[in-house]
């Protein structure tokens, strides 16, 4: 992959670029849509210790640009990130190091990210109009956030983008510890939420916004 991208770079292979681009939407979404229906495992990389490090250089050195927002949210996942300055090494003992511009835009735009997640939590009022248990609603929503406050769940921006039922424990439709009513409303808001940072995700990290990333991919 690696090669490939660097020579229809090089030699303006305008065609074979296209269908890489298209091939590495499957790794690196370019919409909400795509993010959620990511595979678990890398498809267009072989997976091993520093591929989201060797990928987002990789990206950047070929300038495409447009997979680069969701490069960057996926190698803030704790098992690069926490090695962000450290390096990770490679199958042949080699070391992967992010570029000093894009550990700077890595740190940054996850900072941010967590920052504004986290400031619309806390901006949730504590319950539905239509609230059946106030006091139950208000617990939960307290619970929701310490669950959210780990020091793993800071250190990846991918948190930001976790579909609502994914925050639902199992077996269950609405999030535990909150009525119907509550449910309903915390997740329609968070699901605007959820698209807003979508929609920022590129600016987050230092990028042009998506409509200018995407033009500028066609
Ligand atoms: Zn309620």
């Amino acid at each position: 992959m690696a090669a490939c991208l660097r020579l229809s770079t090089k030699y303006q292979v305008a065609g074979l670029r296209e269908v890489l681009r298209k091939w590495l939407k499957q790794d690196f979404p370019t919409s909400l849509e795509g993010w959620d229906a990511m595979e678990p495992e890398w498809v267009c990389f072989e997976s091993h210790n520093s591929v989201a490090f060797d990928a987002l250089n990789l990206l950047r050195e070929v300038d495409l640009a447009a997979c680069l927002p969701a490069a960057f949210v996926l190698a803030s996942a704790p098992e690069f990130s926490l090695n962000l300055f450290s390096g990770l090494e490679r199958v042949d003992k080699s070391r992967s190091m992010l570029s000093p511009e894009n550990q700077a835009a890595l740190v940054i735009g996850r900072d941010r990210i967590t920052n504004d997640l986290m400031g619309f939590l806390n901006s949730w009022s504590c319950a539905s109009t239509d609230c059946v248990s106030p006091r139950n609603c208000a617990i939960g929503k307290g619970e929701m956030l310490q669950e959210r406050l780990t020091d793993e769940w800071w250190t990846y921006a991918g948190h930001a983008l976790v579909p609502w039922s994914d925050l639902a424990k199992p077996g269950q439709q609405s999030y535990p510890g909150f009525c119907p009513a509550c449910s309903e409303e915390y997740e329609w808001k968070y699901l605007l939420n959820r698209h807003n940072i979508w929609d920022r995700i590129p600016t987050y990290f230092g990028l042009e916004s998506w409509e200018k990333l995407l033009s500028e991919s066609e």
